[in-house]
């Protein structure tokens, strides 16, 4: 294995499997794969604010380290990445629609994925992963989603690569 996955290399990691994952797994090659590079500052300009006591109340553990501190969940670790219902996929923060399940689709990486994002959701600013992700954010509350990438399928070719932690369902 390379020692810096490469998008290329997660998808066929993820297409050989969770066995092929563990094979590989660091927590290197795991925070490179969807992206976990904290970024300073992106929190600051949003209209819903908190303290970060308040936030650290308001959500889950998990959910504060995805949408908070910018982490990455575990591939293949999140409920939704099986959800095939119609609906909205919301911020687990506030609510605000964020994805369709009309643009979800199985990118074979662990991850709920997604071509387009709703009016709710934002690429913020530059890259901050050596292979080219930009962030994803809420608009509103400013958490962070997960990264968006230009590898997607048509009609946007873009591959939203999102943290199911950071999203609610609401069935339509
Ligand atoms: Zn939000």
């Amino acid at each position: 294995m390379p020692t810096s996955l490469s998008h290329a290399a997660s998808v066929k990691i993820g297409r050989r499997g969770m066995l092929g994952w563990l094979g590989a797994g660091t927590a290197m090659t795991l925070a490179t794969a969807c992206g976990a590079k904290p970024s300073a500052a992106a929190n600051s300009a949003f209209p819903l604010r908190h303290t970060d006591a308040e936030w650290r109340k308001l959500l889950t553990a998990k959910q504060y380290y995805i949408l908070r501190e910018e982490g990455t969940e575990r591939p293949f670790s999140s409920a939704l990445l099986n959800e095939h219902r119609n609906g909205t996929f919301a911020c687990a923060a506030d609510g605000n629609p964020v994805f369709s399940s009309h643009d979800k689709f199985d990118s074979g990486t662990g991850w709920p994925s997604f071509t387009r994002h709703l009016a709710g959701a934002q690429i913020t600013g530059g890259s901050t992963l050596f292979n080219g992700g930009h962030e994803v954010h809420c608009s509103r509350c400013g958490g962070h989603l997960g990264h968006v990438f230009d590898d997607g399928p048509a009609p946007t070719g873009k591959r939203f690569c999102i943290d199911g932690d950071a999203l609610v369902f609401r069935p339509a």
